[in-house]
């Protein structure tokens, strides 16, 4: 089977690594680079033997897919150029920086048959990958994304920088609607806010307390998941997830368990355990990008589509909305 002729705009420092990783992956065949930075272009189409181009239409005519990774005030632009001449779409997140630019390309991606897949990544982190066999029902959820200040991504919120991360996770694992939104936050070294928490409230009756913060002194990427049969505790950053379940005396589990204690009470006897479940090696940059690959080439739906990337800023327009209503009322 040929190989998915991809093409990458906007190669800055996550662009840089998506060429990377199409240059390694077998099923892609990286055709080359465009930048608005011709001069950075140049270096990184050098770095990964390939070409830069002079210009987005240039690439266009001689690729099946685009990889977005420009600054997201021009994802929308650069995306209808790619769909208008019927290229496959992988966007960086946030998918755009408004939700009417989010649904104008989704629409028109779909009514063209393109695929379009949205680079949330953390959906490949190891960590999460590893929770597979198990039943994720939560009923309450604590995530922190705690990270040192970087000018890098500070022309946005925190919000849809890294919250945004979490909020799509989230909604991947509650699977049901958001019903009530409760959020606070403050800019402290830029002009947008820089911590900001957010409780979201689902239909199904989960909560979810969500941090993110760009102004901390210690990095953290963390998220408990709570439900009526587990504790889970995933951390990111170390590509680990723990398990704490309930089961009955009889269950037998493929991962290696750790007895904890016995709860007597009730009519079932059951046993808490301890599970650390087999994390998988792997690049989730890479995990992702193959994700893309494989999709347009059999012609599947995404790993995370262009209605999940909307979805997610949908709901981190609506927690920056409401943040940004009490700043104005504080000043006042
Ligand atoms: P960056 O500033 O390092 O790179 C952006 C690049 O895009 C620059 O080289 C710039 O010259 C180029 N560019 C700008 N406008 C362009 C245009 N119209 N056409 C072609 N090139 C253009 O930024 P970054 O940190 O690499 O972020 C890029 C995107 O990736 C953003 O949307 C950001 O939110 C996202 N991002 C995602 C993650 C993640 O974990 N998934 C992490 C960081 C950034």
């Amino acid at each position: 089977m040929s190989r998915l002729r991809v093409g990458v705009i906007g190669v800055g420092h996550l662009g840089n690594l998506h060429a990377k990783m199409y240059a390694q992956i077998e099923t892609s065949e990286l055709v080359g680079v465009y930048d608005v930075n011709t001069e950075r272009a140049q270096s990184v189409a050098a770095e990964h033997g390939t070409r830069a181009y002079a210009s987005v239409e240039a690439l266009l005519h001689d690729v099946d897919a685009v990889n977005i990774a420009t600054v997201t005030s021009t994802h929308h632009d650069v995306a209808m150029q790619a769909i208008d001449q019927g290229k496959h779409l992988f966007i960086e997140k946030p998918i755009t920086a408004t939700i009417e630019q989010g649904r104008t390309i989704v629409q028109r991606a779909e009514a063209k048959g393109l695929r379009l897949q949205v680079g949330h990544i953390e959906r490949f982190n190891p960590a999460i990958l590893a929770l597979e066999p198990y039943r994720i029902k939560p009923l309450f959820i604590e995530s922190h994304r705690l990270a040192q200040f970087n000018p890098r991504g500070s022309d946005v919120a925190v919000v849809l920088d890294l919250m945004i991360h979490d909020i799509d996770l989230i909604l991947s694992l509650v699977r049901s609607k958001v019903v009530r939104i409760d959020a606070n936050g403050i800019a402290v070294v830029s002009d947008s806010p820089d911590i900001a928490n957010a409780r979201l409230q689902f239909e199904n009756g989960c909560v979810a307390n969500v941090t993110a913060s760009r102004i901390s002194q210690n990095k953290m990427r963390k998220m408990r998941l709570f439900q009526t049969d587990a504790y889970i505790s995933i951390d990111f950053a170390q590509g680990l997830a723990e398990v704490f379940r309930l089961v009955d005396e009889q269950e037998q589990s493929a991962t290696p368990t750790m007895l904890l204690g016995k709860i007597d009470q009730g009519k079932r006897k059951r046993l808490i355990v301890y599970e650390q479940p087999e994390v998988r090696e792997g690049n989730a940059l890479k995990r992702e990008l193959e994700a893309f690959v494989h999709s347009v080439k059999t012609g599947t739906e995404p790993a995370v589509t262009g209605h999940d990337g909307l979805q997610a800023l949908e709901v981190a327009q609506e927690i920056l909305a409401m943040i940004q209503s009490q700043r104005i009322t504080a000043i006042e």
